[in-house]
């Protein structure tokens, strides 16, 4: 609330990603110029297009992504329209630097198409993946990687036994990987795990706080280099 108190610009994933704790924090900072609709919000699910859009819209059932998925900042090529349309926004504040501001963007969306083709190769041949949640699902569509399953038999809501035990018997006979986020509990994971020999990767889901350009690549290189990963 502090930070956004004296912000020009607030940058949200939307698709309400947020939405158990950011409309609070803007209705509380009491900043005018941030307020959804005012040119210093941003949202970045509002400027690409989401995936499972129009799933269960019951909060109750948990993280159940109403308005589609919305972890958008798995997909690099989205992330690149996302540096663009920042830098417009960026510009429409600040005229004065808006070459600069393009010229970085321009950049940024080089360093990745430049990745993209190396990132492709390295998991043409992967297996796929069990996911816990679905976290990971754009980085998978991207580069047309199997997702053989959730630990979660809906999202947000936690692995029971029964899943484990179902998802086990369908696929018994498959390979792959287990893939987890840091903040997922690693139960759920690791009995899976044992019980197909797939091996268990546990990463980050976003790259740290304060996060360079290079970083976010290093971000995506550590997921291609889970995903390329055997039993
Ligand atoms: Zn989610």
């Amino acid at each position: 609330m502090r930070a956004l108190r004296s912000a020009d610009l607030l940058v949200a994933v939307g698709a309400d990603l947020e939405i158990g704790w950011l409309p609070v924090a803007i209705r509380q900072a009491a900043n005018p110029s941030i307020q959804p609709g005012r040119s210093g919000y941003f949202e970045f699910a509002a400027h690409v297009e989401l995936l499972d859009v129009g799933g269960v819209a019951d909060r109750a059932l948990g993280d159940v992504h109403p308005f589609g998925n919305p972890h958008v900042h798995m997909d690099p090529v989205r992330v690149a329209s996302l540096a663009t349309a920042l830098a417009e926004r960026f510009a429409e504040m600040d005229p004065e630097h808006a070459s600069h501001f393009s010229q970085h963007a321009a950049d940024f969306v080089a360093s990745i198409e430049q990745k993209l083709p190396e990132w492709q190769a390295r998991v043409a041949e992967s297996p796929g993946a069990v996911l816990f949640h679905q976290d990971a699902n754009y980085l998978f569509y991207r580069f047309d990687v199997p997702i053989h399953g959730f630990l979660e038999p809906v999202p947000g809501i936690p692995p029971t036994a029964s899943h484990i035990k179902s998802l086990t018997d369908s696929l018994r006979s498959s390979t792959g990987v287990v893939l987890h986020t840091t903040f997922q509990p690693e139960r759920a994971p690791q009995a899976l795990g044992e019980a197909l020999g797939w091996s268990v990767v546990r990463l980050p889901l976003e790259p740290p706080v304060e996060s360079t350009g290079p970083d976010y690549l290093a971000h995506i290189d550590r997921w291609i280099a889970a995903m390329e990963s055997r039993p």
